[in-house]
């Protein structure tokens, strides 16, 4: 049985949209398809009329300064985003995500808009997209529109897009607010050993530093709620401080109280998580404090 009747390959975000709406069944966007081809596959997903490929579009292949913001297309494979070196000089905690996705073969076709459409609140990209304070591009039959990160997400695998109408065309990361600053991103997670799916946790911590003060921070933690987690109690306890235990400390606590850890079957409970998520975070906060310096 054929997985899906009709497979397009436009080549703008206007035919993409287009296509959509004129397909004569149900109809999803594809990208890698290291997500959604399996699902289709192993029979974990609605029957498919129409396959809209993204990768042909050269404006979501892109990955280059615009203004502010460093522009990272949709399509663009998580691979390339861990060695191209506008990443590394403006977005290291998403070169470390994107270094850590899956293995070799995975990475070379998987992309980050694919990551974060999927909706899952451990995926790694999407966690390190969440400490740089992301914006998304979506585009639908009526235009673009550019909206908050956070605000694609509604639950364990729900987007806010329709993904029958909508596609996500890149995300926009923010780089010179602080500019007189020392700014410096991280991210890590805990997996299990020979582990190539999502994380245990994962942690991602972005910083603007001023001497011994942290000027600004914005910390993600995954899965800390049922949607990518901003741990925005514990950013309030850190700014302005300078970095000691007694700070880290209420950070954590703040930290704790606002999460609302989940338990996955196959990966770790919701109690292990908390008890380890300590140690992760502080790896992390250390980290990008020191690369601040
Ligand atoms: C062996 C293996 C290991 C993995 N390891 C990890 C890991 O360590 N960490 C991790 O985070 N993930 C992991 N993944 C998950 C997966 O590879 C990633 O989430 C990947 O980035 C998905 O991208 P894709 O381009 O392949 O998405 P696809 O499979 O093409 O699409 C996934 C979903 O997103 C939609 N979609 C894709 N692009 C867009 C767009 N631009 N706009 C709107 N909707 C869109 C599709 O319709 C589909 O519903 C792993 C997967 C495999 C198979």
């Amino acid at each position: 049985m054929n997985l899906w009747q009709e497979y397009k390959r436009p080549t703008s975000v206007a035919e993409a949209v287009q296509a959509l709406a004129a397909a004569s069944g149900p109809a999803l966007p594809i990208a890698g398809g290291t997500d959604l081809l399996l699902d289709l596959k192993q029979g974990r997903h609605t029957p498919i009329h129409t396959l809209v490929d993204l990768t042909f579009i050269p404006e979501m292949s892109a990955l280059e300064l615009r203004g502010d913001d460093l522009f990272i297309g949709a399509v663009v494979p998580v691979n390339r985003i861990a060695l191209d070196p506008l990443t590394g000089a403006h977005a290291q905690a998403l070169v470390e995500a994107c270094n850590l996705i899956a293995g070799p073969q995975v990475r070379n076709t998987a992309t980050l808009g694919g990551n974060v459409a999927h909706a899952l609140p451990a995926a790694d990209g999407t966690i390190a997209l969440t400490a740089l304070n992301a914006e998304a591009e979506i585009a639908s039959a009526t235009g673009t529109r550019r909206i908050p990160f956070i605000s694609l997400f509604t639950g364990p695998g729900k987007s806010s897009i329709e993904k029958n109408k909508e596609i996500i065309v890149g995300f926009y990361l923010p780089i010179s607010n602080f500019q007189s600053l020392k700014t410096a991103s991280c991210f890590k997670r805990i997996m299990r050993p020979q582990g190539v799916a999502l994380p245990i946790l994962n942690c991602a911590v972005w910083l603007a530093r001023e001497e011994n003060a942290i000027k600004d921070i914005r910390i993600a933690v995954g899965p800390g709620s049922s949607t990518p987690f901003r741990a925005t109690e514990a950013e309030n306890v850190l700014r302005g401080q300078a970095m000691s235990e007694t700070v880290f400390a209420a950070s954590l606590n703040s930290l704790l109280a606002q999460a609302k850890f989940r338990t996955s079957a196959r990966r770790a409970s919701a109690d292990y998580r908390r008890h380890i998520v300590g140690g992760l975070f502080k790896d992390v906060l250390d980290t990008a404090w020191k690369r601040a310096e």
